[in-house]
């Protein structure tokens, strides 16, 4: 009887626990979602504003031999924050979006598509950015565009993934620099996209934070690449909701490896 006396008693108490911990929970998840809508809703509207200023700024631009040099760095200046400005607004109502999303990824937003074909489209897009720069962007393996890769899963978050990976790795690539990207099937219905680079490095005590959100290792550069400190968490978020895998290889002055597993389904 005592036995059994406690076993009640003990499922008692569990089950009060459960129901208290759950409505507990209700506010803060409440609160939670409230913030990430804002975050979207804000970013949102921050948008519109910034566009008229970029596109004004843009006006003035045309004109800009007839002012005095000061006033061409001025501008310059103020174009350069603007754009930084747009791009950080992006990025936040991107991450806000998929964090109001459900954790999984819906089945309507969901498609084949060879990821090959796709890492060749946005390597061609980006071969004038890293020109410019003058570091060399190749597709490291051949067979990527010959043989389909053929995945399942949201078409827009693997190309802005690729996308953020490979921008990275040219704004932290100086002059001369490498960087290939390869993308390959691996065992077990599995796609592997390496984008690696010949750039300045990643100190080993800053590695563990870099997929925080707004995380920078140093300020000053980040700034001078225009950066957010946003892309790499939104990268884990995408490969988190495609049931993958992402990892970083770095070492200062030599270069850096990011290595994404994502599972077919
Ligand atoms: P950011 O917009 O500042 O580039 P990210 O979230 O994309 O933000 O990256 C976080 C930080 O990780 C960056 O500020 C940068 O210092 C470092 N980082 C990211 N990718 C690379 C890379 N390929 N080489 C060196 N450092 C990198």
């Amino acid at each position: 009887l005592l036995t059994i006396t406690a076993v009640l008693l003990l499922g008692l108490g569990t089950a009060a626990g459960y129901f208290f911990a759950g409505r507990a929970m209700v506010p803060i998840t409440q609160a939670y979602k409230r913030q990430k809508e804002f975050t979207a809703d804000a970013s949102h509207e921050l948008r519109t504003p910034l566009s008229v200023m970029l596109s004004s700024t843009e006006i003035l631009a045309e004109k800009k031999e007839s002012l005095p040099p000061f006033h061409q760095t001025v501008l310059t200046g103020m174009m350069d924050e603007i754009t930084r400005m747009i791009r950080m607004v992006e990025n936040l109502l991107s991450l806000a979006r998929s964090e109001t999303d459900a954790a999984e990824l819906p089945h309507d937003e969901q498609e084949h598509f060879d990821v090959g074909q796709m890492a060749w489209e946005v390597c061609t897009q980006m071969h004038g950015s890293a020109a410019q720069k003058g570091v060399q962007l190749t597709l490291a393996d051949e067979k990527t565009t010959l043989v389909p890769l053929p995945f399942h899963g949201n078409k827009d978050q693997i190309r802005q993934l690729l996308y953020i990976l490979i921008d990275n790795a040219i704004k932290y690539t100086d002059s001369g620099g490498f960087i290939t990207v390869s993308v390959t099937a691996v065992k077990y219905k599995k796609i592997k996209i390496v984008v690696k680079d010949t750039g300045c490095g990643i100190p080993e005590e800053d590695l563990p934070f870099i997929f925080e959100r707004f995380y920078r290792i140093d300020k000053g550069r980040s700034r001078a690449t225009g950066g957010t400190g946003l892309g790499l968490s939104i990268a884990a978020q995408i490969v988190a909701k495609h049931k993958g895998k992402i990892s970083v290889e770095s070492k200062l002055q030599k270069g850096t490896t990011f290595t994404v597993l994502l599972k077919d389904h």
